[in-house]
């Protein structure tokens, strides 16, 4: 197969969702229509008829902390899927955020009874801003939900993205009878079981479906049906593809219910890897040289084993296990002999990829988040990582001050390879740390102790609301302890506000001083 080939059937994408909206559950959906279609007359496969949690999971308890956000792929209808997971609720760090930069695509998980939630919100912004198209599954339909309107509405409002429903639901609940497949222009039944029924529109006039048209629910709904086809949006690809509309599709992972259909066209119309931009012009995926970009990396929890992973986003070329290349930041060639893609459950070494796989590579401390690697001559940087909000803000001093010097370096160590990010209160010179989940302190105040042997003390100043102040002088009469002025690592003036009412005060009694949100810097 040519390389364009290879590159084409690729579709990488990550699912987002506030926790319990029904990730994990739709995650496994999926992979059972993987493992069924690699399985075919494979016996192991069939053998187990669990994934997912099992394997990894060990794993992660023997890293005493769960840090990760595993890959997962399988071939699905001539398509090579690439699932990353991003970490749920207590996990939530920059990395969740980063990981967003790794795909191609999102799948957004709403509980329809909830609507859309906090992390839900963060997570899409991301995607927002980087043009990334997002595919909208509405989960729950099992369930009395929110009618679909509002929540059709909420998502307009709330994230400021065109919707089109691909099927409409008709009723919720106990009530629920299957969807309008607006795509397929077919009525798709739900009776309660794993089995669906398809019904070509014009086959519903047929005596065997009396009972279903003349269901009141039914007939409500087919009023609504109308109001959509004459007062939505028309459907785009390209409007999608350029992240400005997103298909929605109802359904409910449990039951489960529009998940194989919802599946189908998400991958038909999910885009394969793009050409991305470097310092030497834009890269395209199927060029013949291999390059990618680390996007992740993950520091071994486990005293006994201090091993690091390097996530690996593959942009261009051919990985070979083994190959050589050159690490642009230092012009260093490098090989990389132990490879990791994490497969479902399992650990796997894999020998090959392509543009859009992710790969794990064994980390000798060589590498930083951002970094490019590259096979042959060419030179060039993939665009730097965008450094992401943080939320969480705490003052950090080093235990025994006689070990002032570890403590500056494994700080700056850890700051430079992204783990989390680092502030100096303006005058005083104190360091503020700044995160985006309280997981990377954790791993932070781990870290500084088991690799740079300090002990740190951490002190909470909240979550609090971190703006540009993009000025050259300032006056430094107008911050205290509620609104902390602080410096980033270029010397940029960050306004740490206390809240929201904090920051409409500031501006209010200061219109003239520009405040940047950090999400638009990026
Ligand atoms: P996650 O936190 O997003 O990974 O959510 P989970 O997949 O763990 O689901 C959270 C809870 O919602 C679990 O109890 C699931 O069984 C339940 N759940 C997930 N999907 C559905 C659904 O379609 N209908 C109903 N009724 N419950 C669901």
């Amino acid at each position: 197969m040519s390389l364009y080939d290879e590159v084409n059937k690729r579709k990488t994408f990550a699912i987002i969702s506030h926790p319990d909206a029904g990730k994990t559950t739709l995650t496994e959906r999926l992979l059972l229509f993987g493992n069924l279609i690699r399985s075919a007359g494979t016996v192991k496969a069939k053998k187990s008829g669990k994934f997912a949690t099992s394997d990894w999971m060990e794993i992660e308890k023997q890293r005493g902390i769960s840090v990760t956000s595993s890959v997962m792929n399988f071939p699905y209808g001539g398509y090579q899927v690439n699932i990353l997971d991003t970490p749920g609720h207590e996990d939530f760090s920059e990395d969740t955020y980063r990981t967003l930069t790794a795909v191609d695509s999102v799948v957004m998980i709403i509980d329809a009874t909830k609507g859309i939630e906090a992390q839900t919100k963060k997570l899409f912004k991301v995607c927002r801003m980087r043009g990334i198209p997002i595919f909208t599954f509405i989960n729950k339909l099992d369930r009395e939900g929110r009618e679909p309107f509002d929540l059709l509405e909420e998502i307009e409002e709330v994230l400021d993205i065109e919707t089109y429903p691909m099927n409409w639901p008709v009723g919720m609940g106990k009530r629920f009878l299957g969807v309008f497949d607006r795509h397929k222009n077919q009525f798709v039944q739900y009776n309660g079981n794993e089995e669906e029924i398809y019904i070509p529109y014009e086959d519903l006039d047929k005596p065997e479906h009396q009972e279903l048209v003349s269901n009141s629910t039914f007939k409500a709904t087919e009023d609504e049906l109308e109001l959509l086809d004459e007062a939505g949006d028309n459907f785009s690809l390209e409007t999608v593809l350029s992240g400005k509309q997103t298909p929605v599709f109802f359904g409910s992972a449990l039951a489960p219910f529009g998940v194989e259909t919802f599946f189908d066209t998400f991958i038909s119309m999910a885009p394969a890897p793009k050409p991305r931009k470097s310092t030497e012009g834009v890269i395209q995926p199927d060029n013949p040289n291999f390059s990618g970009f680390v996007f992740k990396i993950q520091a071994n929890m486990n005293p006994a084993h201090r091993d690091r992973i390097a996530f690996l986003r593959v942009c261009s070329g051919k990985f070979e296990r083994g190959m050589s290349v050159n690490l642009a930041r230092t012009n260093k060639p490098i090989k990389l002999a132990q490879s990791q893609q994490f497969v479902a459950s399992s650990r796997g070494t894999i020998e090959e990829a392509y543009a859009g796989d992710i790969i794990g590579i064994y980390d000798p401390n060589a590498y930083r988040i951002g970094d490019t690697l590259i096979e042959g001559k060419e030179h060039f940087e993939y665009d730097e990582l965008p450094q992401f909000p943080p939320e969480l803000f705490k003052k950090v001093t080093a235990k025994n001050v006689m070990k002032a010097k570890q403590f500056k370096k494994g700080l700056e160590q850890l700051v430079q390879e992204g783990a989390i990010q680092l502030f100096k209160r303006h005058r005083t010179e104190s360091y503020i740390l700044g995160a985006v989940g309280e997981l990377q302190y954790d791993v932070f105040k781990y870290r500084m102790q088991n690799e740079y042997n300090v002990e740190v003390e951490l002190e909470s100043i909240g979550e609090r609301i971190p703006r540009w102040l993009k000025v050259d002088q300032v006056d430094e009469s107008l911050f205290d302890e509620r609104n902390i002025l602080v410096r980033d690592r270029e010397d940029n003036y960050i306004v740490l506000f206390r809240n929201e009412f904090a920051l409409r005060w500031f501006k209010d009694k200061h219109p003239k001083m520009e405040l940047i949100d950090l999400f638009e810097v990026n």
